[in-house]
C-alpha cells in the first residue's frame, strides 16, 4: 500500500538508478543486521585516514534519539557512509531541516529516509498529552507539539508511529525546496520507515520499496 499517496504528499519522481541503488545499499546493510552476517565495513584506519580530507556520505538519516536506534549500526555501515540528524521524535525543527538540506544540497546524499521506530517514547508521550491533557517540563512540548500535528485527535493510538513518520515526510517535501527539487529531479529518495526493535529490521512504509 502507498501511504505516502494516502497523506497527500507529492508523488515521487522516478528516481536516478544511482539515488536507487543506494537506497538498496542502505536497506541491504539492514538485511545483515537482521541476519546476524554484519560486516562493520569502513571502521578501520585507513576508512579513518581517507576520510580526513572530507566526507561524501550515501545517505541521510533523520531519525530518533532513542538508545535503541543507532543508525549506523543498524544498517551496518561505517565512517564517512551515513548523515545522521536525530532528535526525540525525529520532529522537523528548522536545524533539523536545515540539516537535511545541508546532507542534500552540499554533501550530495542520494537517500533522504525519514526512521521512526516501534514504542518511541516521544510519540507515546504525546499520545498521553492528547488524551489526558498532560504537559511535559522545560522546553519538551515543543517536540510534543510538532509530533501531535500528526496525530489524529479522535484517536492518536491508531498507527501513531506509522502517522508520525509520513507526517515528518510530508512537512519535508512541503517545507524544504530543496528536497523537493531533488526529488523531483530523481537525483534523490526519499522515504520514510519503521524500525523494529525485537526483530532489528527496517520496514519501508512509504518510498520505492513499500
Ligand atoms: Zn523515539
Amino acid at each position: 500500500m502507498n501511504l505516502s499517496a494516502a497523506t497527500g504528499s507529492a508523488a515521487p519522481a522516478s528516481p536516478d538508478p544511482a539515488a536507487l541503488q543506494a537506497f538498496q545499499d542502505l536497506l541491504a546493510g539492514n538485511r545483515r543486521f537482521v541476519e546476524g552476517d554484519v560486516q562493520h565495513p569502513n571502521q578501520d584506519e585507513s576508512r579513518r585516514r581517507a576520510l580526513e580530507s572530507g566526507q561524501a556520505p550515501f545517505a541521510m538519516v533523520l531519525g530518533c534519539s532513542d538508545s535503541r536506534v543507532p543508525v549506523e549500526l543498524l544498517f551496518d555501515q561505517g565512517l564517512g557512509d551515513l548523515f545522521v540528524a536525530r532528535n526525540a521524535g525525529h520532529v522537523l525543527g528548522r536545524s533539523m531541516q536545515a540539516s537535511v538540506e545541508f546532507a542534500v544540497e552540499v554533501l550530495g546524499v542520494q537517500v533522504v529516509l525519514v526512521l521512526g521506530h516501534e514504542s518511541c517514547g516521544a510519540v507515546g508521550a504525546t499520545v498521553e498529552a492528547i488524551q489526558k491533557g498532560t504537559t511535559l517540563p522545560g522546553e519538551m512540548p515543543i517536540l510534543v507539539d510538532q509530533v501531535k500535528e500528526h496525530l489524529d485527535p479522535a484517536d492518536p493510538t491508531e498507527q501513531a508511529v506509522e502517522t508520525h513518520v509520513l507526517g515528518t515526510l510530508t512537512d519535508l517535501r512541503s517545507r524544504s525546496l530543496i528536497v523537493r527539487e531533488a526529488e523531483e529531479k530523481g537525483s534523490i529518495v526519499v522515504a520514510g520507515a519503521v524500525y523494529g526493535l525485537g526483530d532489528g529490521g527496517v520496514r519501508v512504509i512509504s518510498g520505492p520499496e513499500a
